[in-house]
């Protein structure tokens, strides 16, 4: 407890048990509803917020508005300067951050750190991309003109977040639509806030030192009701959501039925096809990481694997040898490896699944329990499980935010689980294990993989930044992060210019007066 009180400190969450947070930019001012946020890690109360109202959300969006108008005249690269230093304050609080990424959301401390360092790795790119904003230039049919196009900034983004990357996901979109001259609204996960509030802390005083307004950055921390009213606000005119494809279906409807734009990054249901030519203990590396990595929440986890029929039992036999060694606790303890799940719903989710896919057939071989005792007493801690499966079950069919692998046995060709990989609603990640080229070129051709993510001896999850991130089908379509996902952040313009004493028009009409 000590620790993480100094964790609090540094992050300028200062009163423990609890701290009602009450400035404007993280919610509350107008109402008394507080939500006190538990540690899944030992159920302790780290502390409490209050919970803002739709009049807060107004005064936020204003705050916004306002900050707006400061921000869009301020140039690209100097922009990027105040991302760079963002990024030179997160490299300051990578220690204390990381720690409570892990105390507040459970995953694993390693996890934690990485995902403060994705928030570098974000805010580096975009000071980069800060003098990239580029379009192209043409050629006029006309003589002694000029045409070129401009990306110019939409206004405010609104950025919903999801419980499982608290904060790397916020970054992705937040430094990437900073460099674009945007302002952000950021509506966390309820269920993970105190991350938030820490960002906005550590930001603020990167504002405050570049006398520029605090709106250019803000949290606003409620439920799905307040990212509802961000779905539906035609001053918002982007909406990036990461989360449930049920809530992306919702807020999709909702920015579409206003015309507006929405970047969705919804849930996944990843597979890794091992043949039998690939190198079986490089496989088992990745599909151990995928599967049970972060307790099995990221929306990159391996949820299936598909395996040859030659090697099935090899590969089903190593991953029963390895999994009852699986070091299974506190997620800030160095030896873990496997932290609790975000709450108990999430683990009656995870045991209803299991019942569910034997129900249809599913033969459990491994994992599935609660743990108990002293350390595990807030009964978020489980075994992850193996399930033989088939892919039309309707559990393999479905995302179950927990670890559990389902193994699907195929025969033949590539091409057979190519189209197993496939026959799902999701289409997030995918990869192969395989050093067969024809396999592999195969599983990467434009009849292979139908997934935004298709990998090569390398697992499901753990992207890296630099790539587009996204997928397709029911995950949403959206990409963020690297490559030219900053286009979505910008309105696009296209400019004529004529530098001659004539006014030709275009397409050679004439119409003279
Ligand atoms: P969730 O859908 O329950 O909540 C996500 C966010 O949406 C929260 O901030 C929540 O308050 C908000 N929300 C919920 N309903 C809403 C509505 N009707 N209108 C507006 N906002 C609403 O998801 P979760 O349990 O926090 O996260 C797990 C899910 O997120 C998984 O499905 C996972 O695959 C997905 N995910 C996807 C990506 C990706 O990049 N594709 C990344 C991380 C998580």
């Amino acid at each position: 407890t000590k620790a993480i009180a100094d964790v609090l400190q540094q992050l300028g969450i200062k009163e423990l048990n609890p701290a009602y947070s009450t400035g404007l930019n993280w919610g509350g001012e107008n109402n008394k509803t507080t939500r006190d946020i538990y540690s899944p890690a030992d159920g302790n109360l780290i502390a409490g917020v209050n919970m803002a109202t739709a009049d807060d959300y107004e005064q936020v969006v204003k705050t916004a508005q306002a900050a707006f108008k400061v921000w869009r005249t301020v140039p690209a690269p100097k922009r990027g300067e105040i991302v760079r230093q963002i990024g030179n304050k997160l490299r300051e609080h990578k220690e204390a951050l990381g720690k409570l990424v892990s105390y507040e959301m459970g995953k694993i401390l390693q996890e934690g750190l990485g995902e403060v360092q994705e928030m570098i790795d974000i805010c580096d790119f975009a000071v980069g991309l800060s003098r990239q904003l580029h379009g192209y230039t043409m050629h006029s049919e006309r003589p002694q003109h000029r045409m070129y196009e401009q990306y110019h900034p939409l206004g405010i983004v609104g950025v919903i977040s999801a419980f499982n990357f608290p904060v790397a996901v916020w970054s992705w979109n937040a430094m990437l639509a900073a460099v674009c001259g945007d302002v952000t609204i950021w509506k966390p996960s309820e269920k993970t806030p105190l991350t938030a509030i820490a960002c906005q802390h550590i930001i603020r005083d990167v504002l405050a030192d570049n006398e520029l307004p605090e709106g250019i950055f803000s949290v606003i921390i409620g439920d799905a009701e307040i990212g509802s009213l961000m779905a539906h606000d035609t001053r918002v005119p982007l909406v990036s959501a990461t989360g449930s494809t049920r809530m992306g279906k919702k807020v999709g409807e909702a920015v579409g039925a206003r015309l507006g734009k929405s970047l969705l990054e919804l849930g996944g249901n990843n597979a890794i096809i091992i043949t039998e030519n690939a190198d079986i203990e490089m496989a088992l590396r990745a599909v151990v990481f995928g599967a049970v990595g972060t307790c099995g929440q990221r929306c990159t986890s391996t949820r299936r694997l598909i395996i040859h029929e030659n090697v099935f039992d090899q590969v089903r036999d190593r991953l029963l040898k390895i999994y009852p060694n699986l070091p299974i606790g506190h997620p800030l303890s160095d030896t873990t490896l496997v932290g609790p799940l975000i709450d108990k719903d999430a683990v009656k989710a995870f045991q209803n699944a299991l019942q569910e896919v034997q129900k249809e057939g599913g033969k459990l071989l491994i994992g599935g329990e609660v743990l108990e005792g002293e350390q595990y007493a807030t009964g978020t801690y489980v075994t992850p499980a193996i399930v033989e499966a088939e892919n039309h079950y309707h559990m393999v069919q479905e995302e179950t935010f927990a670890p559990i692998l389902y193994l699907i046995r195929y025969s033949g060709d590539v091409e057979n689980a190519i189209d197993i990989q496939n026959g799902v609603k999701q289409g997030l990640s995918s990869s192969i294990f395989s050093t067969n080229m024809l396999e592999t070129e195969a599983f990467l051709s434009h009849w292979g993989s139908d997934c935004g993510i298709a990998n090569v001896n390398i697992g499901t999850s753990g992207a890296e930044i630099g790539g587009a991130f996204g997928g397709e089908k029911d995950t949403g379509g959206g990409r963020e992060s690297g490559s030219d996902a900053w286009r979505i952040y910008m309105r696009r313009q296209t400019n004529t210019i004529n530098y001659s004493r004539e006014l030709p028009l275009a397409q050679g009409i004439k119409f003279d007066i």
